[in-house]
């Protein structure tokens, strides 16, 4: 059941879920929703978890795609009390684990920031002094997910944020602006003989783009995690 739904950005909605029952999930998993139309027509997307495993409940984060058949139901028409069929937690390949201990390297295009939330979470509760940098393109300021959040987290928390701004920046933005490049790669991520962890998540070229970039500046492809959202054809959020 829906418990509550929290406005992030104008396009990008989270939803809080109360679970009848639930296996406690692993950081960057994911779960699939089902929609039901009342002539009986069912439409199914994978949404990844964006709470921590510890955090004791279960939160899903959806960003609108403009004539999508389910995010615009998800994002914009859902009300608390309404029931969702959901599977999961799914995947045990795009997951960080506290034993592992490494430096950790998440790069996020859009609405790729979900599964990294529980990742950034589960590091707080559980491996605080593992070394984690984040790099995060979004379109703007406005569509930075979880906004407040990850700026608490870098004042505070010891996490290395850099945001890439690729359609709209403050005249007064310090951080990158346009969309992420090699140059930027090279100055977030760890030496490849640090034996980083690297997630990359978010639409597809912007995955390919980044996780090609990285492995040309000598980072092991088995070091480097992807997961993809949505279709082939869009670039980078912009
Ligand atoms: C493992 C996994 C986890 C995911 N986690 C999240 C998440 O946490 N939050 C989230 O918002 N989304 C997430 N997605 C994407 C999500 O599953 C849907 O693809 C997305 O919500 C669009 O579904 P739709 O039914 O609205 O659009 P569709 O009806 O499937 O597509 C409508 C049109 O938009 C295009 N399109 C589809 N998806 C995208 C996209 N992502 N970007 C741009 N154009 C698109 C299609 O090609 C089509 O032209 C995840 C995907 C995967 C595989």
């Amino acid at each position: 059941m829906v418990a509550e739904l929290v406005p992030e950005t104008p396009r990008a909605t989270s939803i809080v879920l109360e679970l009848p029952a639930w296996h406690r999930h692993r950081a960057g998993q994911h779960v699939d929703v089902r929609l039901t139309a009342q002539d009986g027509h069912q439409a199914e997307r994978s949404y990844s978890i964006a709470s921590a495993p510890e955090d004791g409940y279960v939160m899903l984060t959806v960003e609108r795609v403009p004539d999508g058949e389910v995010s615009p139901h998800l994002a914009s028409e859902l009300r608390t009390g309404d029931q969702l069929e959901l599977r999961g937690p799914i995947g045990g390949y795009f997951v960080w684990d506290d034993s592992a201990r490494e430096p950790v390297l998440l790069v996020a295009g859009g609405p790729g920031i979900v599964p990294f939330r529980s990742m950034l979470r589960h590091r707080q509760a559980a491996a605080e002094d593992v070394a984690v940098r984040l790099l995060y393109s979004a379109r703007s300021l406005q569509d930075v997910i979880y906004r407040e959040e990850l700026m608490r987290l870098a004042a505070y928390d010891e996490v290395d944020i850099r945001f890439a701004l690729t359609r709209e920046w403050p005249q007064t933005w310090h951080g990158h602006r346009g969309r992420i490049d090699s140059r930027l790669l090279s100055e977030v991520s760890w030496p490849a003989r640090d034996r980083p962890r690297i997630f990359i998540c978010g639409p597809a070229p912007f995955v390919e783009t980044a996780a090609s970039t990285l492995a040309a500046q000598g980072q092991p492809p088995d070091r480097i995690k992807t997961e993809r959202f949505g279709p082939a054809q869009r670039g980078q959020p912009g």
